[in-house]
């Protein structure tokens, strides 16, 4: 039987060391979708995605992958599975060229024919990077590290991918080239959870979005809907 959802989430709760800071989040992501998370700084937003990807373990609630409950499995089980994490801050490997980032990123396929087609997959996504191959990751500007990262995490082929605050850090006119790169890894097949706390422009990309505020989902609907609703305009975009 086909899963309703590429991913679902109920009732997560997590936090650290004893102190809670997710407090019982819900939301479901469809294949093919783009969903947002969106909120202010220090909602739970990495915590969720972290939690996820099995870098966390929840102490409530559970986690389906394909209609197959993976809740608390460790990260390198979830990327094998099919889901990626991309961490926020663009964590390249600065010392290592472009390419030898990306090999990083497919390091649990053996075949070197799979990586290969796989390497010619994400230039063909971002071709920019065929530019940089031997270049080092840490002389690239900060957009061009962004997508390094995206890729990277695309080299492992994932069902679904999230992505922590792409934009974190970028400077304006780089934000959005970033932001339209998620919507060609949709174009591709991917599935895309994202988080964002530039709301405005989360929701221009994404299909549904879901509002989080201390750790609970406060709003959410259909991208549209949310930029037209009162409460958003408001809280977040200085309406
Ligand atoms: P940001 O945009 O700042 O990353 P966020 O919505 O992603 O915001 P989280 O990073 O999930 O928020 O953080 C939620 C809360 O958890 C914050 O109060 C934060 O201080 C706390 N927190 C995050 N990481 C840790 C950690 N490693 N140890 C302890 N507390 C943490």
């Amino acid at each position: 039987m086909m899963a309703d959802f590429a991913l679902e989430v109920k009732n997560l709760c997590a936090g650290y060391e004893g102190v809670p800071v997710l407090h019982g989040i819900s939301f479901e992501v469809k294949e093919g979708e783009i969903v947002a998370i969106v909120g202010a700084n220090g909602a739970g937003k990495t915590t969720t995605l972290r939690t996820i990807a099995g870098l966390l373990r929840p102490t409530d609630g559970f986690v389906k992958f394909y209609g197959e409950d993976v809740t608390g499995l460790p990260a390198h089980i979830m990327v094998r599975k099919g889901l990626t994490y991309v961490p926020e801050g663009r964590r390249v490997f600065g010392k290592l060229s472009v390419k030898e980032n990306l090999e990083l990123g497919a390091f649990k396929e053996e075949s070197k024919e799979v990586v290969e087609q796989r390497l010619e997959w994400v230039y063909s996504l971002f071709p920019i990077l065929k530019e940089r191959l031997t270049q080092k990751a840490e002389t690239m500007s900060g957009g061009e590290q962004q997508m390094l990262a995206i890729a990277r995490g695309l080299m492992s082929a994932p069902k679904v991918i999230l992505l922590d605050e792409l934009s974190l850090g970028l400077q304006p006119s780089l934000v959005e080239k970033v932001l339209q790169t998620v919507v060609e890894i949709r174009r591709h097949g991917v599935t895309v959870l994202m988080v964002e706390q530039r709301v405005l422009e989360a929701l221009e990309i994404a299909d549904r979005g879901y509002v989080i505020q201390s750790g609970k989902v406060v709003l959410s609907g259909m991208s549209k809907d949310l930029l037209d609703s009162d409460e958003i305009k408001r809280a977040y975009l200085g309406m």
